[in-house]
C-alpha cells in the first residue's frame, strides 16, 4: 500500500493508481489502490500466510518477502482524469516489492529511481510503523547522487531509520538535509465497496454459473476482499444481473 501511495503521489500518475502483483509463490496476489482523494486500500491472497514467528531483531528490521513471492508479474494501472487508463506490466525482478517498483519505474517509465518500503512490527505482530521513500531523478540529474541515496535506504537502511522515527518530515530531513518541503497530502484507509458495486461485480461471473445461481434461488453472501464487509445479494438481484447479460447478448 505504501508503494501504491508513493506512486499515486507522483505528478505523472494522474487521478488514481492500482497496483497488482500476481505470483506463483505462497503470496499469490497483492493488490492496492489509491484514489485522487487519498483513499487507500489493499489486500493479499491468501490472507493467512502462516509465516513463522519473528525474532526481536527481525521485527524491527527489514523483512524479506521474496521467499513467499516466487516468480510473477507486477502491473500498474494509472487513470488520469480525462484519459483512458494506462496499464503497464513487468516481470518481477526479485520479489521484494520496493526493488520491483524501482525496476518498474526504470524499465516502464524510463525514470531512474530509488525505492524503499518497510513495515516494522511490535511484540504482538501488529504494524508498529510502515513507511517508504521514492526518489526519482530529473533527466539532467546527477545519477551518482541517486546511487548514494539508494545505498542509504537499501538493505534495511530505511527500516533502521523508520525504527528511530516514523515522522515523515524527520525522515525527509535525514535523507535530504536541504530538501524543500511541500504541503502534506492527507491519506486515509477507506474502502469504496457498496451493495451496488457488489451486485455489479456479479457480471464477471460465467453466465452458466449465474444461471445456476438463479435456478437455485438462494441468497448469496459476498465478503469484500479489502475491508471484510459482508453483503447479502438477493435472488432477485442475481436474476436482474443474469437477465441484463442475456439481453445484451441478443
Ligand atoms: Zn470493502
Amino acid at each position: 500500500m505504501t508503494g501504491t501511495v508513493l506512486t499515486g503521489l507522483l505528478p505523472q500518475s494522474g487521478a488514481a493508481v492500482s497496483l497488482q502483483i500476481l505470483t506463483n509463490g505462497r503470496i499469490r496476489q497483492v493488490f492496492a489502490d489509491i484514489t485522487d482523494s487519498g483513499h487507500v486500500r489493499g489486500y493479499i491472497r491468501p490472507p493467512d500466510l502462516g509465516i513463522p514467528p519473528l525474532s526481536e531483531t527481525q521485527r524491527l528490521g527489514r523483512r524479506t518477502l521474496a521467499h513467499a513471492m516466487g516468480d510473477g508479474i507486477l502491473s500498474m494501472i494509472r487513470t488520469a482524469d480525462a484519459d483512458p487508463c494506462v496499464q503497464s506490466s513487468i516481470e518481477l525482478l526479485t520479489g521484494e516489492i520496493d526493488e520491483d517498483l524501482e525496476d518498474f519505474f526504470g524499465r516502464s517509465d524510463q525514470v531512474a529511481s530509488a525505492v524503499a518500503l518497510d513495515v516494522l512490527l511490535d511484540a504482538d505482530d501488529r504494524v508498529r510503523a510502515a513507511g517508504g521513500v521514492l526518489v526519482q531523478a530529473q533527466p539532467s540529474a546527477d545519477l551518482q547522487r541517486l546511487e548514494a541515496t539508494r545505498a542509504a535506504i537499501a538493505d534495511g537502511g530505511f527500516a533502521e531509520m523508520l525504527a528511530e522515527t516514523s515522522d515523515a518530515r524527520e525522515l525527509l530531513r535525514r535523507l535530504f538535509a536541504t530538501a524543500k518541503e511541500i504541503d502534506a497530502t492527507p491519506l486515509e484507509w477507506k474502502c469504496r465497496c457498496s451493495q451496488e458495486r457488489v451486485v455489479t461485480s456479479l457480471r464477471v461471473i460465467d453466465v452458466s454459473e449465474l444461471a445456476e445461481m438463479v435456478a437455485k434461488g438462494d441468497e448469496v453472501e459476498v465478503t469484500c476482499d479489502f475491508c471484510a464487509a459482508r453483503y447479502k445479494v438477493t435472488p432477485r438481484e442475481i436474476e436482474e444481473v443474469y437477465t441484463a447479460i442475456i439481453k445484451a447478448q441478443v
